[in-house]
């Protein structure tokens, strides 16, 4: 009997037995995997190398035991906190950083570097298109109180050309004597462009920085962090942002946002954060500072697991007949996969069948709802030990054409394939994909 549970064999039956998943489709799936090896090989050889990266950090930083105790009230001299900062700076190549449970998502964080380096009849150009949703509220394209646009700040945009690449031509037209901020989104967002790539990144800073180089660079790197070797603030972005409850935070943080980039930069959004004259001085630490270095410690070995998870889907829906962004050859420049479900029904199945995938709340079940900062409605499927954390197994669509979902995390491969599965068989059983 003890054998017959270390066979190969005893996963399928598991499978059939406690989720009912159709044998046809682990057949499938199978040999999807099969295909993926040379790419998982090649995910591996990027975490290998981050995971050195932030070693290397925590060593040079002389990370201790005592930094784990935290403080409270105004929090000065924060030991854990200043060396957390320094730990983030010196793994992404920056010269500073900002990194504390005080600021609360990564629509935060791109908040305070914006506000902080912005000022009255100054210009932010985004050069990626319209940001992801939760900016437009930011910037003020959509009607907010207090946006940046209601204080004054500029704002224009550059779409992306038809093939997902920079219109060289138009940003360097776009840019004048007001213009102070260059946003760069990496991640898609919810919509259907490929995501930037590293080296993309890097040829559109030498490009705004050979016209002006005191322009500031900001990268939304939301999603993209330890997805390839280098980070955008290896590569001369002054600004580079992102969320803790995603690639980052490896699962741990339970809370957070961080800017790496310049001195100057990360001082101007700090006094944001706090106040003008107290900037990073202040900002108790609440004990968190070991799940956020622990975090960090695991971060690249938890986006390779979620790499792998998003070729697998996308290999497996290819298969079942539907497109998928990016295509399993496609260099990615983060975590999230699309798939084009075609229809609000086909998303509402695939997102209720991730939830019942989840090791926490599984038995709920998601609907499509009014979500704040949105303009329409948006379904997520999250059964997160960390709530909305998305680096963990996760699904959210909004309901309107294209009807997308977009995919993205687990904590382990292994999750997420399997849970990839289960919301397949859901789709099945509601009848709504035959294999
Ligand atoms: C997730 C995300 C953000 C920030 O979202 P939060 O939910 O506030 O953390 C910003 N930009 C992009 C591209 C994102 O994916």
């Amino acid at each position: 009997m003890k054998g017959f549970w270390l066979t190969e064999m005893s996963k399928f039956n598991f499978l059939r037995d406690n989720y009912n998943i159709n044998p046809k489709l682990l057949e499938i799936s199978e040999i999807a995997e099969k295909e993926l090896y040379e790419q998982f090989v090649e995910i591996e050889k990027i975490a290998e190398y981050n995971q050195l990266k932030v070693l290397k950090a925590m060593q040079d930083n002389r990370l201790s035991d005592v930094h784990f105790a935290g403080s409270t009230g105004y929090g000065y001299n924060d030991l854990g906190r200043d060396t957390l900062e320094e730990i983030y700076a010196s793994a992404f190549g920056a010269e500073a950083a900002l990194c504390r449970p005080q600021i609360i998502s990564g629509t935060h964080a791109l908040s305070l570097a914006l506000f902080g380096n912005l000022k009255h009849g100054d210009e932010l150009l985004y050069i990626t298109g319209t940001p992801y949703d939760t900016l437009k509220g930011v910037i003020g394209i959509r009607e907010t109180r207090n946006s940046l646009m209601d204080n004054g700040i500029i704002y224009s945009e550059v779409s992306l050309l038809e093939d997902g690449s920079f219109d060289y031509e138009n940003i360097k037209n776009a840019i004048n004597g007001r213009t102070k901020v260059i946003g760069i989104q990496r991640s898609k967002g919810y919509s259907l462009r490929h995501s930037l790539t590293i080296d993309e990144i890097s040829d559109i800073i030498k490009f705004v920085k050979n016209i002006d180089d005191k322009l500031c660079i900001m990268v939304d790197n939301c999603y993209g962090e330890f997805t390839d070797y280098l980070e955008p603030s290896e590569l001369g972005a002054d600004m580079t942002v992102g969320s803790l409850i995603k690639n980052p935070g490896g699962g741990l943080a339970p809370v957070g946002g961080y800017i790496v980039g310049t001195e100057e930069c990360v001082e101007n959004a700090a006094a944001k954060l706090s106040s003008p004259g107290i900037g990073k001085e202040a900002g108790p630490s609440l004990g968190i500072t070991q799940s956020f270095t622990q975090g960090l410690f695991l971060a690249p070995n938890v986006t390779a697991a979620s790499m792998k998870m998003a070729l697998f889907t996308a290999v497996l829906f290819e298969k079942l007949g539907f497109s998928v962004t990016p295509k399993p050859c496609e260099k990615r420049g983060d975590i999230v996969q699309a798939i084009l479900l075609k229809n609000a029904e086909n998303i509402i199945s695939f997102c209720k069948g991730v939830q019942m995938a989840a090791p926490v709340d599984s038995f709920v079940s998601p609907e499509p709802w009014d979500m704040p900062g949105y303009d329409c409605q948006v379904i997520m499927a999250a059964g997160a030990f960390i709530q909305g954390a998305s680096i963990e197994f996760s699904a959210d669509a909004p309901i309107r054409e294209p009807f997308a979902v977009y995919l993205q995390g687990g904590l382990t491969y292994h999750h997420g394939k399997n849970g990839v599965l289960i919301a397949v068989q859901n789709m099945i059983n509601d009848g709504l994909i035959s294999i």
